[in-house]
């Protein structure tokens, strides 16, 4: 027997000893909605779902007639490990929109079904780092990347998201991804735009042109650089299909050795949550950077996951294929944008009349409220109002918060943040 498998005398293998789930979104969402059961009066803030005004879910009339109409093979049978040809041409018009032809002209593209946006990001984070590197994130990120990330050997660092008048932070972007690329010889950094979760941050078009000049200037230095665009929440945006996706443009400067990796989740812009179904859009002006995508990629779904759910990647199929299904969809997502829209303008009102100082907001599922105080999960679990507590930070789901609760809830973050 090895010397190594002696003196482990754990249960868990070597590297799974020090796994403990510390923040468990999903967890805290869990009590949250048991203690709503017992006493209704209670504000859950915790859900990165979205829910109609009457607390259910935000199903698509489009997405659920689809899902009735498949047939036994579009519903049971294995799916394709690379996709049927409808999700993956069809996931490429839906991200790119407008900007499709100039992007698709620019750069080699390759589409990945995976387990959601979370099966994305989990094979992009394992294969593309050594073990032992670490990634690049803002300091307020989706705390699921930190699990990614270890569960994959890997460690984080961060960069200060926010400059002095609460806008992207270039500089200390700039800084802290020079300083770790010349580390490490190596950059992966995950941006979750726009929309951002926790804190509702979008990157204007001049802060992407900036991200996408130390990208390019670090991999002129011939340092391999990833960028993992997380857009799971860009159909929420308040500016619309079209607005929010005028980032790609300034794609198209990007350096030809450069990866990028958008993470689509199925689970956001068709509700389609359980049903685990997403992709990896991978994108390079290079061919053989995107070989090496394709080979990795298609090797840990394979590894991973087998495939993802055929009866998701139908649905999408469908609906990508269909003109009048696309529209109908399409009219639905204004009225979900619209839903949400109503609560957030309510919400800032309150906390103009309460005096709360907010983060910047430009779409998505959550509004960030900063917080000094350590104990803040606990305060307003006593008065009666979940939310996810990061460091430095309250995350409220204004997704699942009706009208009726918004001032009351405004008031009760006020007294305890
Ligand atoms: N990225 C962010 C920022 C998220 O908030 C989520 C889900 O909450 C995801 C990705 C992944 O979602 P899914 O795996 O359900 O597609």
């Amino acid at each position: 027997m090895e010397e190594s498998s002696l003196e482990n005398r754990s249960i868990v293998g070597q590297h799974a000893l020090t796994k403990r789930m510390l923040s468990n979104i999903l967890k805290v969402s869990q009590e949250a909605k048991a203690a709503k059961r017992l006493n209704p009066q209670l504000i859950d803030a915790t859900v990165g779902m979205l829910n109609r005004e009457s607390g259910q879910l935000f199903s698509y009339r489009t997405v659920s007639e689809s899902l009735n109409r498949l047939n036994d093979n579009e519903m049971f049978s294995y799916s394709p490990a690379n996709g049927t040809a409808e999700f993956r041409s069809g996931v490429i018009d839906w991200v790119f929109g407008k900007n499709k032809e100039q992007i698709t002209k620019a750069f080699t593209i390759s589409v990945i079904p995976t387990t959601g946006g979370s099966g994305a990001i989990s094979n992009a984070v394992y294969n593309f780092n050594d073990f032992g590197q670490k990634i690049l994130l803002p300091n307020h990120y989706w705390t699921p990347y930190e699990n990614i990330a270890e569960e994959a050997n890997l460690g984080v660092e961060t960069f200060l998201m926010f400059d002095e008048e609460m806008h992207f932070n270039r500089q200390e972007f700039r800084r802290q991804a020079l300083a770790l690329a010349g580390r490490q010889h190596r950059l992966f950094v995950i941006l979750n735009d726009p929309c951002n979760n926790p804190t509702g941050l979008s990157l204007s078009k001049d802060d992407w042109k900036d991200v996408i000049d130390v990208l390019n200037q670090i991999a002129r230095q011939d340092i391999p650089v990833i960028l993992l665009h997380d857009l799971a929440y860009i159909d929420y945006h308040s500016a619309g299909f079209d607005g929010a996706r005028g980032i790609f443009e300034t794609y198209l400067d990007m350096d030809e050795r450069i990866l990028t990796i958008i993470a689509f989740s199925g689970s956001k812009t068709f509700s389609l949550y359980g049903f685990r179904i997403g992709a990896q859009v991978g994108m390079s002006k290079s061919k053989s950077v995107m070989e090496d995508f394709c080979r990795v990629g298609d090797y840990s779904v394979r590894a991973r996951f087998s495939s993802v759910s055929r009866s998701g990647m139908s649905v999408i199929g469908s609906i990508f294929t269909n003109p009048d299904k696309k529209a109908a969809f399409q009219a639905e997502l204004l009225e979900a944008r619209e839903i949400l829209g109503k609560r957030v303008q309510l919400f800032f009102e309150c906390a103009t009349k309460y005096q709360l100082t907010t983060l910047p907001y430009s779409g998505g599922f959550f509004i960030g409220v900063p917080t000094e105080n350590p104990n803040i999960f606990e305060d307003l679990v006593k008065d009666g109002v979940y939310v996810i507590t990061m460091p430095g930070l309250i995350r409220v789901a204004i997704s699942s918060v009706p009208l009726t609760d918004i001032d009351r809830m405004v008031q009760i973050i006020k007294k305890n943040a």
